[in-house]
């Protein structure tokens, strides 16, 4: 097994010190979730986390792995995505609000920064005369990996 401090720089590290600075414990299992969150492939469910972590922790539960996300959640250090069907999706590597598409096929969830994001707010704020403090825009389409696969 990969030692978890030997992967991915930057957000894992930062996670990790926000946890130090805060007085909660660093144990390996909780070291093996922030990694996968550092990186958030594809956007994890805590279903996903859960499966990843039981392969090197086999007796970890569903409740534990949550518990780890609201904390990290509650330090601000991951964005989580709810939908209407409770499939709660998490960041750790954008803890910040950011546009995302989602394929209504598999389900993936990737990032966009479109150049316009910013004129956009803008353009909220003073048609609305509203203070914008978050924003959370979704697309919704077909990745390119389902739509060859249909073809
Ligand atoms: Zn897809
Ligand atoms: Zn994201």
């Amino acid at each position: 097994m990969e030692h978890p401090l030997a992967a991915p720089h930057g957000r894992f590290e930062s996670i990790v010190q926000k946890l130090r600075d805060n007085g909660h414990k660093i144990t390996p299992q909780r070291l093996a979730i922030v990694k996968i969150l550092a990186k958030s492939d594809g956007h994890p469910s805590v279903e996903t986390i859960h499966t990843q972590i039981k392969k090197d922790f086999p007796t970890m539960s569903l409740a534990t792995v949550y518990r780890s996300i609201v904390l990290i959640k509650s330090l601000g250090e991951v964005l989580e995505l709810g939908f209407p069907d409770g499939s709660n999706r998490y960041d750790g590597n954008k803890p910040f609000p950011h546009p995302h598409v989602i394929c209504v096929r598999c389900k993936k969830i990737v990032d966009t920064v479109p150049d316009s994001l910013d004129d956009m707010k803008k353009e909220v704020a003073l048609e609305t005369d509203f203070k914008i403090l978050n924003h959370r825009l979704d697309f919704f389409g077909i990745c390119s990996t389902c739509r060859e696969r249909k073809a």
